[in-house]
């Protein structure tokens, strides 16, 4: 244990979420790889692996520490663009979209009104339509 601790003075250790992210995705693609027959594409499934192993053992503490930081501002873009998404498929419940007959401008209008006059936003141009 002492050596091992020796040995791992001065590296990074590679506990932080960039770390178990590469290693769960590797534990995925082993499972999707079992399903495609493919000879040798298994080993693909090791590279995320291999790269959570080195940061592991890497020296350059600032550099790994960059990367995670890095995965978590990506990881914190890809949550928001999901509730973008989320919210658009809420909103299609409420509200109907139409575009403009004149100018081709997207409308919202709220859904389940019947028969009703639009204006558009953009150009003033009336028309009915039914929601
Ligand atoms: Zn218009």
């Amino acid at each position: 244990v002492n050596r091992f601790r020796n040995f791992m003075a001065g590296r990074y250790g590679g506990r932080d979420a960039l770390n178990m992210a590469l290693i769960v995705l590797s534990l995925i693609l082993v499972v999707i790889f079992l399903f495609i027959p493919i000879p040798y594409i298994s080993f693909l499934a090791y590279i995320p692996l291999i790269f959570a192993v080195y940061r592991m053992f890497s020296k350059q503490i600032s550099k790994r520490q960059t990367e995670n930081y890095k995965y978590l501002v990506w990881l914190g873009k890809i949550k928001g663009s999901f509730r973008g998404i989320k919210k658009r498929a809420q909103d299609s419940k409420h509200y109907k979209y139409y575009n403009c007959p004149e100018c081709k401008q997207k409308l919202r209008v709220p859904k389940g009104k019947g028969k009703i006059s639009i204006t558009c936003s953009k150009c003033q141009t009336k028309f009915t339509a039914k929601t």
